[in-house]
């Protein structure tokens, strides 16, 4: 193999070239068909690519593509002065361990569901970034999360491909003499194997426990099938192999962390190895506590009451009586341990409780989150007072270069040597965008919804054709020939994200014909793209999509309000950078902080938000819009009707008339201020290296330096 063939071989081998530009474009250019038909996965990509057609061009084609982009990833691995070194060194040396039940790192590595793997894949990357020594734990999961489509009717169905290792950039661990490293650990009378699989994501690692493998009970091999499948029963073995497995193969990998960090209470039987290692030490048990206490760190995720698991006592007891016995834990004092009520630990087994009190610190994820969580567990620290709970936050942001579209990354980078300095404070995107026409800007604008619009167009006559396929014909169906008509020059909305019922997706449908005189003025039109997909035990959230899919068959809403399915990184990449305005309009304070209308802002689009999560801090009158101004009325649904009437008024006297209000070069000068004044005010601040730093300096080094 030549020295170029073998650098292409090694660049699909991490994960780097991922939020690479110049990286991604030198696997499409080997085949761009290829390319979309594998998910833009360059292992599957290479692996239909004879050596013979690789040798001949990458020597000849590419050789000097790949030389420069071979380099700067050399460079990037060998960097020394990094962040972490000049402001962490205790974490260049040992590493943070960073739990996570999912990470979304890539739309071809299907190991996430939704936003909270999102945020753990782009912590990941930017702890990277940054030099930290840092590892991830997680579960490799066969089948993924689901592929949604949608039958004739619009109602979500569910779709469980395979992932296969072959196909993947991820390596078996093995032990020295080169056999698989295998732990064990104990479940109900059980003993269950795991084996584990590693991924290399800029100089980061990503562990992947698995217990697919024959040596195990069938039961037990499904632990491994899906993300957040199956039932309660198969949620805790789930959630045991993480905490409990995660700390096991750590040790198997003579890995000594300075920090476990909880990502969400998934993987907090973490603690209870941990307390193991120190009763192994004679330890007695409230000082075992504190000890586990001093290497913990928490992040809560959610004020859904439903987003916390609980494990009954009888499950409990079932699942972990040979374990407990074996590490000389007792059962009551463990379930005082996740109890919410300090004098009685007969109910739920809470894992945020667990995580709560053995933990050193713990936070939520925007400000209000921040607040919202201290008063929703202030009753574990016995006091009314939510000031007293010590609950910080950090707000979520996400990882700039894997947000960036192709052509936003490169547009950028034609005005500036770096887009991490462009992005590291407010004034140094100002000086940048201070070098930006409106012209270019307003031409990047409509480059960027012409190539959504182009995709969303071969996207949907690909699931249409699926829809129909198994439909007898009807002439009368009109949803039959929707061929999408949507057009660059009219204001488009976006809408995408889970469809957990808290996110209202068909909240701008309350009022149909004050809809539909928004959509269809002819002056200023508007046009809608939908997507999402709900949990598949979640029926409300699926009827919201069958609703939203039958309303944009509508004559009046026919080929202006579309839903796209099966969203996944993506997808979601194509439409943040797309569209004009990201719609979120949850259920004041559900949202714990929302990330995805961070990643439209680098593409120049802006957010129309309720006044939750992180919207709550950036909105700054100029860079967006709110949707009222943080109302909360605890009739769900006079808050319902509250919040689409506001939504309607600031559509109707804000939003579009701005739009299109356009000067004597047909360009929307005050939209393009709004646009600027976003991408300044929220790009510096919203994105995962702040974010890090943040939990770098607060809570990962032992004495906080914020
Ligand atoms: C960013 C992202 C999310 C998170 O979106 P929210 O705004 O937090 O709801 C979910 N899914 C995908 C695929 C994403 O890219």
């Amino acid at each position: 193999m030549s020295k170029n063939t073998s650098a292409v071989k090694k660049l699909s081998r991490n994960l780097w070239w991922s939020w690479d530009t110049d990286a991604k474009d030198l696997f499409k250019s080997l085949s761009p068909l290829l390319w979309e038909r594998v998910n833009h996965n360059p292992v599957e990509l290479l692996r239909h690519i004879s050596s013979d057609e690789l040798e001949a061009r990458c020597n000849c084609e590419f050789e000097h593509r790949i030389s420069h982009v071979k380099q700067r990833f050399d460079d990037y691995l060998t960097e020394k002065n990094t962040w972490a070194a000049n402001h962490a060194p205790e974490l260049v040396e040992n590493p943070v361990a960073y739990f996570s039940a999912e990470f979304g790192i890539h739309e071809s590595l299907r190991i996430y569901s939704g936003g909270l793997g999102i945020l753990a894949g782009d912590h990941l990357k930017s702890a990277s970034d940054l030099g930290i020594n840092f590892i991830g734990i997680s579960l490799f999961y066969k089948e993924g999360y689901f592929r949604q489509y949608l039958n004739h009717d619009g109602w979500q169905l569910e779709d469980y491909p395979l992932q296969y290792a072959e196909s993947l950039p991820i390596e078996k661990v093995t032990t020295k003499d080169g056999k698989d490293l295998i732990i064990e650990i104990t479940i109900a009378q059980s003993t269950v194997y795991a084996q584990a699989w590693s991924l290399r994501v800029g100089r980061a690692m990503l562990y992947l426990l698995d217990t697919n493998i024959p040596v195990n009970e069938s039961h037990y091999r499904e632990i491994c099938s899906r993300v957040y499948g199956g039932d309660q029963n198969m949620r805790i073995n789930q959630e045991i192999l993480l905490g409990i497995g995660g700390v096991k193969l750590l040790d198997a990998l003579h890995l000594t962390p300075a920090v476990y960090h909880m990502n969400e209470g998934h993987s907090a039987f973490l603690t209870l190895e941990l307390l193991k290692k120190q009763f192994e030490q004679n330890v007695p048990f409230e000082q075992a506590k504190e000890k586990v206490k001093e290497q913990c760190v928490f992040t809560t995720h959610t004020p859904v009451p439903a987003g916390h698991d609980r494990f009954s006592r009888d499950m409990m007891h079932y699942t972990f009586d040979k374990y407990l016995a074996s590490c000389c834990i007792d059962f009551e004092e463990l379930m005082k341990l996740g109890s919410e009520d300090p004098n009685n630990s007969s109910g739920l087994f809470t894992m945020t409780v667990l995580a709560l009190k053995l933990s050193r610190s713990a936070n939520g994820v925007s400000k209000l989150h921040g607040e919202v969580s201290r008063d929703m567990w202030k009753h574990l620290y016995s006091t009314t007072d939510p000031k007293q709970v010590p609950i910080g936050h950090i707000t979520n942001g996400i990882h700039i270069r894997s947000w960036s579209s192709g052509f936003t990354d490169r547009f950028w980078r034609n005005h500036t040597e770096s887009i991490e300095d462009m992005f590291s404070s407010r004034e140094s995107a100002e000086a940048v965008l201070a070098k930006v026409t409106d012209g270019e800007l307003w031409c990047m604008r409509y480059r960027l919804k012409r190539n959504l619009i182009d995709f969303i167009s071969r996207y949907l006559s690909n699931q249409l054709y699926h829809q129909h396929q198994y439909t007898p014909y009807k002439p009368a169906d009109s949803s039959r020939s929707v061929k999408s008509t949507l057009s660059p020059d009219v204001l488009t909305i976006g809408f995408a994200r889970r469809f957990a019922t808290y996110k209202r997706a068909p909240l701008v449908f309350q009022d149909l014909d004050r809809l539909n005189t928004i959509i269809n003025n002819q002056n200023m039109p508007v046009q809608l793209i939908f997507a999402g997909k709900a949990h598949p035990h979640d029926d409300a959230g699926k009827e919201y999509i069958r609703q939203i899919v039958e309303l944009s068959r509508r004559p009046q809403f026919l080929g202006k309000v579309v839903f796209l399915e099966n969203y996944n990184i993506g997808v979601a990449k194509r439409l943040v950078s797309g569209v004009d305005v990201w719609l979120n309009n949850p259920v004041r304070p559900m949202e714990a902080s929302g990330t995805s209308g961070q990643k439209t802002v680098l593409h120049g689009g802006l957010n129309l938000s309720i006044m939750d999560g992180w919207w709550c801090e950036a909105y700054n009158g100029t860079n967006g819009w709110s949707i009222g101004s943080g109302e909360q009325n605890d009739n769900y649904d006079e808050q319902y009707r509250f919040d689409a009437l506001k939504l309607y008024e600031v559509l109707e006297h804000q939003i579009i008339p701005t739009f299109y209000e356009r000067n004597e070069h047909n360009i929307p000068v005050k939209w393009l201020k709004n646009v600027r004044n976003a991408i300044a005010s929220i790009a510096p601040v919203y994105n995962t290296d702040r974010m890090v730093k943040e939990y770098t300096l607060r809570y990962y080094l032992k004495e906080s330096r914020l």
